[in-house]
């Protein structure tokens, strides 16, 4: 894993943390001994902090006034009660094969220092797993540690003939970043001078936002960042026998490592990751990820110039599917007889059943129920890394993506041309494309982390109605990075086009266009902040 390792502790906080955390000194570690509130929280400051999570129990947590906690005590009798516990779960899960036992505990893991890869690599979890990740758009990743940007330096590339050229290129992506997000914060208030209505922290927090969201593109996949997941045990077995095929050394050793701190936390849940039996499973999936690619090689590359979103499947019948989905539960038919009696329906009735299910919505949680998963969309989309990134949080769907590379290139956002900064940014992209060139042509695979994350990837995304209901309201939302809006608009409209009655519904969805995308939530903040204050 990293050599970069941030915040380090002196001996009177290590004494301190010990009781919560399953080790002091490492990146990788699980937390013990707190309210599962505090967990939850923690976790969340991720989000907003440049921060270690260490760093912040220490401060936030266990300092300070009305802070401190009694950590969990373990008595013998607990303790023989935990043994006793191990033994049953021992028995029923290794011993009759018993999975979703393990789904009954979980464990808090905090993953710190790894690079956007192995973030993506364990975030690409869908059931029984909850990451929270350090913001692109609040948290500055400028600040060098010991006097070296923080990224990841693969030992592949660091013994090739590459790695000067590696680390020259990505030191200069860092430092140009770091370098423009002065002027370019400067331009931004320029640009939307503050109003009477909004408060200076409010103004300076969402402009500053808006000047991240704007170079984030100069970040490289190697961009060190930290992760905190929460998962069950079932899920974190599976993530782990995952890791250990990943052909990427890092995540190899990041589940290791993360397997090291779980045998603290649940040993028996995962115990089998580490057997035979989760190393045959592992080469498994090593084996079948290959499948299909040398003939895929056959195919002509075709590097997109430009972002785009195509609806490629979509079912020509989704209304009567959809239809015969809300009748089905209420009738005491076959799922045929159902269907046929759909058919018969005139357009008015069918409109109307539809509308009736989509009921009143009053805001985007009220989302239509399950008749909306009996008719699913494919989508190939190109759109920068950047927007990628988020939206490959998304569990309820499938979802493939090709390798990252340079060869569909990137856009200059308008912003930073009108700023005047545009042929900085664009001299640092070019230089990491030109890097990650010769890299690829001796280590394809880890010369992906040379890509910053305004070039372009190429994925899809396979979803049914009512995910893209929740997708395309939640990601078209002001808030939201105008990558990933773009995206989620484009969605709409697509379906829209196709299926009208169905996306009739979709109301929440937000396609206008914002200067300033945090504004309104920092509004929000003030407006909360004086309501406490009353
Ligand atoms: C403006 C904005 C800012 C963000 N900032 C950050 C950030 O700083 N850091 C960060 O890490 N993430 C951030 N995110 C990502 C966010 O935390 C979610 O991971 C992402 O939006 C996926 O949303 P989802 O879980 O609602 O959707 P999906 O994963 O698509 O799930 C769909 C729905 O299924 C249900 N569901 C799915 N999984 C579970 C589960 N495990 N338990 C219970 N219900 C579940 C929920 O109802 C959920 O809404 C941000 C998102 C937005 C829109």
């Amino acid at each position: 894993m990293s050599s970069v390792w941030d915040e380090p502790l002196g001996a009177a906080e290590q004494e301190r943390l010990r009781p919560y955390v399953t080790n002091v000194d490492r990146p990788v570690f699980g937390l013990q001994g707190l309210p599962e509130v505090v967990k939850g929280a923690l976790f969340s400051r991720y989000s907003r902090s440049e921060k270690s999570l260490r760093r912040i129990l220490l401060e936030e947590f266990l300092g300070g006034e009305g802070a401190g906690f009694t950590p969990t005590a373990t008595s013998s009798a607990d303790e023989a009660a935990r043994r006793r516990a191990e033994a049953f779960y021992e028995r029923v899960l290794i011993g009759y094969g018993d999975d979703s036992v393990a789904e009954l505990g979980g464990a808090h893991l905090a993953c710190e220092s790894i690079s956007n890869i192995a973030a993506k690599a364990i975030e690409a979890s869908r059931i029984g797993i909850a990451p929270l990740e350090k913001s692109t758009r609040y948290v500055s990743f400028a600040q060098p540690i010991g006097g070296r940007y923080r990224y990841y330096r693969d030992a592949d590339v660091m013994a090739s003939r590459h790695a000067a050229t590696y680390e020259a290129t990505l030191d200069a992506l860092f430092a140009t970043y770091a370098h423009l997000i002065e002027p370019v914060s400067q331009w931004v208030r320029r640009q939307t001078p503050r109003d009477g209505a909004t408060s200076e922290r409010a103004y300076l927090s969402a402009t500053r936002a808006r000047a991240l969201d704007l170079l984030r593109g100069l970040l490289p996949m190697a961009t060190l960042t930290n992760v905190g997941l929460y998962g069950n045990g079932r899920a974190f077995e599976y993530l782990l026998t995952r890791a250990a095929s990943s052909p990427f050394a890092e995540v190899r050793a990041l589940g290791g490592a993360m397997h090291a701190e779980l045998d603290h936390l649940i040993p028996s849940f995962i115990k089998r990751a580490a057997t035979p039996r989760g190393a045959a499973h592992a080469a498994y999936l090593a084996t079948t990820r290959a499948a299909g690619r040398i003939i895929a090689r056959q195919i002509a590359p075709a590097p997109a110039s430009a972002d785009s979103v195509h609806l490629v499947q979509w079912d020509d019948d989704a209304e009567e599917r959809v239809i015969a989905a809300i009748l089905y539960p209420h009738a005491q038919a076959s799922y045929a007889e159902v269907c046929a009696a759909v058919r018969e329906l005139d357009a008015a009735t069918r409109v109307a059943v539809l509308r009736e299910y989509v009921g009143t919505r009053e805001s985007r949680f009220h989302k239509p129920g399950r008749a909306f998963e009996a008719t699913h969309y494919l989508f190939d989309i190109v759109a920068d890394i950047g927007a990628y990134r988020d939206l490959q949080r998304h569990r309820m769907l499938t979802q493939q993506q090709q390798v990252y590379g340079v060869s569909h290139g990137y856009a200059v956002p308008d912003d930073l041309v009108e700023a005047g900064v545009a042929d900085e940014y664009r001299s640092a992209l070019d230089r990491a494309a030109a890097t990650y060139e010769a890299i690829a042509a001796d280590l394809p695979v880890v010369a992906q982390y040379a890509v910053p994350l305004a070039y372009r990837v190429r994925w899809s995304f396979g979803l049914n109605l009512r995910e893209a209901y929740h997708l395309i309201e939640l990601r078209s939302g002001r808030q939201g990075h105008p990558g990933y809006r773009r995206v989620a608009q484009a969605m709409y409209h697509q379906i829209a086009a196709v299926h009208p009655t169905l996306a009739h519904g979709m109301q929440f969805v937000d396609l206008a266009q914002y200067d300033l995308e945090r504004l309104a939530a920092e509004q929000r903040i003030d407006a909360r902040v004086r309501r406490q204050a009353d």
